[in-house]
């Protein structure tokens, strides 16, 4: 599963203005107006939904000066450190999820657990199938843990299997 990268955490918002001016201080020959198109092309894009080619949202400032792509296609990096985003691109994806990544947690905040890009799995979206209801380890919570990691290995699954499961006698 590819949960999204995104997260409001690594951009620092800014606004289109405040950005330009940043720009221009580094790139004195830009054309402003024309940058100021491309940003807000690349903006309401992203809020349309245009995806990268990768299918992560568009990272709008980068957008705006190479063409639609996500921040890890522009840059190679796997999540952003103190770069830019335009804050209105921020707002709409912090309305989406707030999944947080194991890289951005403190050690002693890690528990749970992740899927394979390192992103939290909040547990109590998992459902429990029926079987569990009938086994010994239901609601042990020693057991709590690896049930979970079956029952999320196999959430897409139509048919659930657990080997740890063992009838309740009554
Ligand atoms: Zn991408």
């Amino acid at each position: 599963m590819q949960l999204t990268n995104r997260r409001d955490m690594g951009f620092v918002p800014i606004s289109i203005d405040n950005y330009i001016k940043k720009h221009l201080k580094n790139n004195p020959r830009e054309n402003v107006a024309d940058l100021k198109k491309r940003l807000n092309s690349a903006l309401s894009d992203y809020k349309i939904g245009v995806k990268c080619h990768c299918g992560n949202d568009i990272w709008v400032i980068g957008s705006a000066l190479v063409g639609n792509s996500c921040f890890t296609c522009i840059t190679g990096e796997r999540h952003p450190t103190d770069d830019y985003e335009i804050d209105a691109a921020i707002d709409k994806s912090s309305n989406k999820k707030g999944v947080r990544n194991i890289d951005d947690m403190a050690p002693t905040e890690i528990a749970g657990f992740f899927d394979d890009d390192g992103n939290e799995i909040n547990t109590d979206l998992i459902k429990k199938p029926s079987l569990c209801l009938t086994c010994v380890h239901d609601n042990d919570p020693n057991e709590e843990i690896l049930c979970n990691m079956t029952r999320y290995d196999q959430r897409n699954d139509k048919e659930f299997i657990c080997f740890a499961y063992r009838k309740k006698f009554r």
